[in-house]
């Protein structure tokens, strides 16, 4: 069968930076429902809708198709005092942005003696990446699947409470 809206899409991929590096690798290949339930890039979906199994692409994604630019606004200073006393370079932190509701990740960049830099973009942000990927399967959604707007495990388990 073709991918359509509403199949699910298993592939093996790999997420490389510019310069080819591997970012990220499917150790098992990963499935996603196909048709703008944001359970993948959407240049990745572009790629491979009305695609069968066997199909490789290779999609090179500006970051305005991935995680956004960096934003230079989303570096912060704070005080030491606001964070646990073994905080270390690499922790994220859940925060909102100034006059904003929305809860970002901040991950912590730089530490002094009575100041902390955390950074609010993507650790990918700013980047051109690379996403090869190969369909090794695709089969139509069940009903449960398409009301909740993601793909359950092959036995139908279901590890979430929604
Ligand atoms: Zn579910």
């Amino acid at each position: 069968m073709l991918i359509e809206k509403d199949s699910v899409v298993s592939i093996a991929y790999q997420l490389l930076d510019a310069s080819g590096e591997v970012l990220e690798k499917s150790d098992q290949p990963i499935s996603y429902l196909h048709g703008g339930y944001d359970g993948i890039f959407p240049v990745v979906e572009e790629a491979l809708h009305r695609q069968a199994i066997g199909y490789s692409c290779s999609v090179l994604m500006n970051p305005e198709n991935t995680f956004g630019e960096y934003d230079s606004e989303l570096v912060r200073v704070e005080s030491r005092d606001a964070f646990p006393r073994d905080i270390e370079v690499g922790m994220q932190f859940e925060g909102a942005q100034e006059g904003s509701a929305e809860v970002m990740i901040f991950t912590v960049t730089d530490i002094a003696d009575d100041k902390v830099v955390v950074d609010g973009n993507h650790p990918l942000a700013g980047q051109t990446l690379r996403f090869d990927c190969t369909v090794v399967a695709v089969r139509p959604a069940t009903a449960e699947e398409l009301s909740h707007g993601h793909v359950h495990g092959d036995d139908g388990a279901h590890g979430h409470e929604h």
